[in-house]
């Protein structure tokens, strides 16, 4: 079955006109969760991958399993002012206004091969924020995965850009 399946789509939703991909409905699947984390592992199975960078809040349940199976290290890219210690962040434009996200200063050494998860690539404004912040702290992104790519929004080709190679497993079009 094909992972799109498992995902739910929300019309209007936060706002008219918006399409949303609801994956709860993947996770409560037993066979859905497990096959995408699966499918994680297999692809990353023979890459050198130190450390796992996952983006609150969805890319945290993607993203701890399959450090747990790859048996790498987990850092948190969380929203502004969650983390409690030291931290560096990342400003980025939103639809509306900006936003900020922010990583521990002591959570990526240099040098680092990082694997970063999300579970959907938009516009690709986020994953962008993410790894110009783990950049900053001397990281170097090896790929940015996600579950899902709405590849009508470009952000497949931004992270190109970037000189960051992209991987979904699987895509609305
Ligand atoms: P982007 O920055 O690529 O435009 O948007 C991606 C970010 O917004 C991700 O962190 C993702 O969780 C969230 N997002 C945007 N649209 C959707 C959607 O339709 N479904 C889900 N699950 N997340 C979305």
């Amino acid at each position: 079955m094909s992972l799109t399946s498992y995902i739910r789509t929300i019309p209007d939703y936060p706002q008219k006109g918006v399409q949303f991909r609801d994956i709860t409905t993947l996770l409560h699947h037993p066979a859905g969760l497990k096959s995408a984390i699966d499918q994680l592992v297999e692809h990353y199975r023979d890459k050198k991958i130190d450390r796992i960078a996952v983006i609150e809040s969805r890319g945290f349940l993607l993203g701890a399993p399959l450090a747990y199976l790859m048996g790498t290290g987990l850092v948190l890219i969380r929203k502004k002012g969650k983390l409690p210690a030291a931290t560096i962040g990342e400003d980025y434009d939103m639809e509306y206004g900006t936003s900020t996200i922010e990583v521990h200063t002591d959570a990526i050494s240099p040098g680092d091969q990082i694997l970063l998860i999300d579970d959907l690539i938009a516009t690709g404004g986020t994953a962008e924020a993410a790894i110009k912040l783990i950049r900053k702290c001397g990281g170097e992104v090896v790929e940015c995965a996600f579950l899902v790519d709405l590849p009508e929004l470009g952000g497949n080709e931004r992270l190109q850009k970037i000189g960051c190679p992209a991987f979904a497993l699987c895509a609305f079009e």
